[in-house]
C-alpha cells in the first residue's frame, strides 16, 4: 500500500496543539530525521511540542520504535549467557558502571555496556575510561561483540551504527533546552538500549542536587515511563531511584574515580554509599538475568566474585582486550596520570557536612578541567577531587572537604573556592538513609 502523504509541519502542528501522533506519522518523523529530510528547524520545533505538550504511552513506544529501526541491532544469540545491562541517568562521582559490569561478568552474565561522555556538571564513563592509556572506546561492534564474548563484560561508546536517528535528534534537544522531557529521555534511552539486542535492562534514575531530575516525582515520573516503554518493547527492565545530592564514592575526576574503582575491586575498604548502590545496582541485574533465585543469593554472589579477585580479573582482562595495559591492576601508579598541583580544601569552621550542592561539585570539576562545557571540548584527566567528605562527615582541621588535583595553583583556588560553597557546614548531619530511594519493576 502506498504510504499515505504526510508533511512535517502538520505533524509538529498536530503535536503543538495537544494530539496524540500515529505510528506511520512518528515512523515517517524519525526517517526525516535519520536520512536528513527533516531540517533542524522541524526537528527543534518537534521536540519543543513534545517537551510541552508531552506524549501518551503508546506514542513514546512508537518513537522508541523507530528510533531503534533507524540503525542494526545487535544479536547476542551465539552467546550462550543471558544478556543485561545497566544505564544511569547520569550524576557526579557516577563510577558505578566500571565496578558493575566486570562483577556482573564475573558471575555469570554478558554486560555489552554502551556508554556516553560527560557533558556540563556530569561525568561520563568513557571519559573515565580514556584516562587509562590505550583504552580504545571505540573499536567497531565486531571487536566489541568479541571482548564480550571472551570476557563477558566490555564498555565502549556509542556508534554511528545503533540508533542514529537519537544521536542527531539528542544533539538538536541538546542546544535546544528540550533535554529535560520524559518521553524523549524515554525514547532516547531505550532505542539505543534495545539496538544494543539487550536481554533485561536495570535503570539507575539518579535524583537530587547533582542529577538531571532533581526531585523525586519527576524521578518516578521517569522511571515509571521507561519500565512502561520497556515492557510494551519486550524489554524486562527494572529501575532504582538512587540519591545525587552527594559525589558517590570519594572522588569526581576521571583517573581518580578509575583508581577508586581499582581499588575497590581488589579489596580495599570501599566508600560505602559507592558500594550500597554498586551492590543493590547488581543485585537487581542478577535476578533479571536469571542468575540468582533471589535477592539474598545474588548479594551472595556479588561478594564471592568481588572477594575472589573474579571481578577485578575481569576488569583487568577488558582493558587489556580493548587495547589498554595488560598490568594495570598491578601498576595503576604507572600508567593513571596525576596532577601537578594538589590542594586540601580546608572547611571555614568545623563541624558535619549537613548539605552539598552536588551540581556546584560537578561544575567545580568541570571549570578544573575534567569535564566538558561543549561536547568538542577535551577533558583532562588526572584533574578532580578526592577524599571528598560526604553527608554527616566531621570536618575540621584535620579533615578537609576534599582534596584538589589541578593542574595549577590558580585553578585549584578557583575550585576550592567552589567547593566551599558547595557545602553546608552544620553542627549535625542528615540523618543517615539508605540511597536506594525506590524501586519501579515492570509487569511480573
Ligand atoms: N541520556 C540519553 O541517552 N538520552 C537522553 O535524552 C538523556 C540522557
Amino acid at each position: 500500500m502506498p504510504e499515505a502523504a504526510f508533511f512535517p509541519q502538520e505533524i509538529i502542528r498536530r503535536k503543538r496543539d495537544g494530539a496524540a501522533l500515529t505510528g506511520d506519522e512518528i515512523a515517517f518523523l524519525v526517517r526525516g530525521l535519520a536520512d536528513g529530510t527533516i531540517t533542524e528547524g522541524q526537528v527543534a520545533a518537534f521536540a519543543m511540542a513534545v517537551y510541552f505538550q508531552g506524549m501518551a504511552g503508546p506514542e513514546c513506544a512508537a518513537l522508541t520504535r523507530a528510533m531503534t529501526a533507524s540503525g542494526v541491532t545487535l544479536d547476542w544469540r551465539e552467546i550462550d549467557r543471558p544478556v543485561v545491562d545497566k544505564h544511569s541517568t547520569g550524576g557526579v562521582g557516577d563510577k558505578v558502571s566500571l565496578v558493575l559490569a566486570p562483577i556482573v561478568a564475573a558471575c555469570g552474565a554478558a554486560v555489552p555496556m554502551i556508554s556516553g561522555r560527560g557533558l556540563g556538571h556530569t561525568g561520563g564513563t568513557l571519559d573515565k575510561l580514556e584516562s587509562i592509556p590505550g583504552y580504545g572506546a571505540v573499536p567497531g561492534l565486531a571487536r566489541f561483540k568479541a571482548v564480550v564474548a571472551d570476557v563477558g563484560c566490555a564498555i565502549i561508546g556509542q556508534t554511528d551504527e545503533l540508533a542514529p536517528a537519537d544521536r542527531r535528534l539528542y544533539a538538536i534537544r541538546d542546544v535546544t533546552a528540550t533535554v529535560e522531557s520524559v518521553p524523549l529521555i524515554t525514547a532516547s534511552i531505550l532505542s539505543k538500549k534495545l539496538a544494543a539486542g539487550l536481554g533485561s535492562l536495570v535503570m539507575d534514575v539518579k535524583v537530587g542536587s547533582g542529577a538531571f531530575m532533581t526531585g523525586i516525582e519527576e524521578a518516578r515520573a521517569l522511571a515509571d515511563s521507561i519500565v512502561e516503554v520497556a515492557a510494551q518493547a519486550g524489554l524486562p527492565t527494572t529501575a532504582l531511584i538512587t540519591d545525587m545530592n552527594q559525589v558517590l564514592g570519594r572522588t569526581a575526576g576521571n583517573a581518580l574515580e578509575v583508581a577508586e574503582c581499582l581499588d575497590f575491586l581488589t579489596g580495599a575498604p570501599a566508600e560505602l554509599r559507592l558500594r550500597e548502590v554498586v551492590v543493590a545496582l547488581a543485585a537487581e541485574m542478577l535476578g533479571l538475568a536469571g542468575l540468582a533465585g533471589g535477592e539474598v543469593e545474588a548479594r551472595d554472589r556479588v561478594e564471592t566474585v568481588l572477594s575472589s579477585g573474579a571481578a577485578a580479573e575481569r576488569f583487568a582482562r577488558m582493558v587489556a582486550a580493548l587495547g589498554g595495559p595488560t598490568d594495570l591492576l598491578e601498576r595503576s601508579g604507572a600508567y593513571l596520570p596525576a596532577a601537578e598541583t594538589v590542594l586540601p580544601v580546608a572547611p571555614d569552621r568545623p563541624g558535619r557536612v549537613a548539605a552539598l550542592d552536588t551540581r556546584a561539585v560537578g561544575l567545580a570539576v568541570m571549570a578544573l578541567g575534567g569535564g566538558r562545557r561543549r561536547a568538542e571540548d577535551a577533558v583532562d584527566p588526572a584533574v578532580g577531587l578526592s577524599e571528598v567528605a560526604g553527608p554527616g562527615e566531621a570536618v575540621g582541621p584535620d579533615r578537609p572537604l576534599a582534596l584538589v588535583h589541578a593542574r595549577d595553583r590558580d585553578a585549584a583556588l578557583a575550585a576550592a573556592a567552589a567547593l566551599k560553597r558547595a557545602v553546608t557546614i552544620g553542627d549535625g548531619g542528615p540523618p543517615p538513609g539508605s540511597l536506594i530511594h525506590a524501586r519501579v519493576a515492570g509487569p511480573a
